[in-house]
């Protein structure tokens, strides 16, 4: 049989797969050296996984949380189904979790976790990889900055100016610090400490976690205005909206958020009120690939760029790629230029063992862009004996 035939043949069958076992794994790692935010200290990272496999051996992966809800509530209703059939079987899980309203909560991190397997078990049974699913590539590499200057014991100032400036010689040209956890002061001697250790051309952010009121929120905004800020992250209460335009009407710097926000629901009135200049959906919790493509058409439509949140392993950090491969720029640009008009990808850089080793080869940025993967599904090979080694 030729290869065009023999494709044609598998694929044939593919589109009669069935969703045959479900199977969830909860990951932790340990950390070597504690790390903290506004919000707390944390000395181990966790994320979980979930592996669907149809009947005719395909194996699909996703990322999420909440694994109970998985086994016990919405993967019920997907055996038997076939997973092409990805925005009906989206439909069936949302539905199940409706009644009472739309806020799905942690309920929506196990949708997520199930969409993006799903689409990797499409892509896999298609021979294409996800962003060719969605409509196409627009980039083949996205923009990244580091996500790391997080507190640490001890770590100021030589230790967070030291890794601030080895982000700068990896090649990065933005970097995220943490605020909101220390007094007013301490945080804006830290941040402009930061400043002048990088340079004036690298891009910096901070991220209170939602760590101030709107009129903290503005206090350090305000005494951090000459530091040429690109965004300021979760200034206030994620649920907060009329505090996010207080805060956004007061500031120079862009305002971002969304990371906690789950469904275009949630996602609506903040876009529609423009409370955000820059959103972050997070794949893994705001309900999987079908929905984040959602809620960015929905953003791009109101003016509001798109800058991924991705907190996890390779598996939502590829889902989160294949996406942003297909985010027009914001506005429509012949030249766009990352933080300008092209979306910027959050890069975690902290520790984590689960990030590093659940598949063999991590992803890596070079000259800050991360190269979106070529194979057929989320286009990554998870090795699940270190999967299961971090269960
Ligand atoms: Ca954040």
């Amino acid at each position: 049989m030729s290869e065009v035939l023999f494709r044609e043949a598998v694929t044939r069958d593919n589109t009669r797969m069935k969703i045959a076992t479900i199977e969830t794994f909860d990951l932790t790692c340990p950390l070597d050296r504690p790390f903290g935010w506004s919000q707390g200290w944390i000395d181990q990272r966790g994320t979980t996984l979930v592996k669907i496999t149809t009947d005719n051996g395909l194996a699909g992966w996703g990322e999420g949380a909440e694994s109970s809800i998985i086994n016990h509530l919405l993967g019920p209703l997907l055996i038997g189904a076939n997973p092409m059939d990805r925005a009906g079987l989206w439909e069936r899980m949302f539905h199940a979790l409706y009644n009472g309203n739309n806020a799905v909560g942690l309920a929506g991190s196990a949708l997520s976790a199930l969409d993006i397997a799903l689409w990797d078990l499409a892509g896999k049974a298609a021979n294409l990889p996800i962003c060719t699913l969605l409509g196409g590539k627009i980039r083949d590499k996205v923009a990244v900055y580091a996500t790391g200057l997080y507190y640490t014991e001890g770590e100021f100032p030589d230790r967070l100016l030291d890794e601030a400036r080895s982000y700068v010689e990896q090649g990065f040209t933005g970097m995220k610090t943490k605020v909101g956890g220390l007094s007013i002061e301490e945080d804006v001697a830290r941040v402009k400490a930061l400043r002048e250790a990088i340079g004036p051309d690298v891009s910096l952010m901070i991220d209170a976690n939602e760590g101030y009121n709107a009129t903290t929120a503005i206090r350090i905004g305000k005494k951090l205005q000459d530091v040429d800020l690109v965004w300021f992250e979760e200034p206030v209460n994620a649920q907060d909206l009329e505090a996010y335009l207080e805060v956004k009407a007061a500031l120079p710097m862009a305002i971002a958020g969304g990371e906690n926000l789950r469904t275009r629901y949630e996602f609506k009135p903040y876009l529609a009120r423009r409370a955000y200049d820059i959103v972050q959906p997070d794949i893994m919790h705001c309900g999987g690939l079908t929905e984040m493509a959602r809620i960015c058409a929905l953003a791009n439509a109101c003016g509001i760029q798109v800058n991924p949140h991705v907190w996890g392993s390779p598996v939502m950090i590829a889902a989160t790629l294949h996406l942003a491969a297909t985010l027009p720029p914001c506005p429509p640009a012949r030249n766009a230029q990352p933080y300008l008009q092209e979306p910027v990808m959050e890069f975690d850089r902290t520790p984590s063992a689960i990030r590093d080793e659940v598949c063999a080869v991590p992803f890596d940025q070079v000259d800050s862009f991360v190269k979106v993967p070529q194979g057929a599904g989320l286009g990554i090979e998870v090795d699940e004996e270190a999967v299961r080694r971090m269960s």
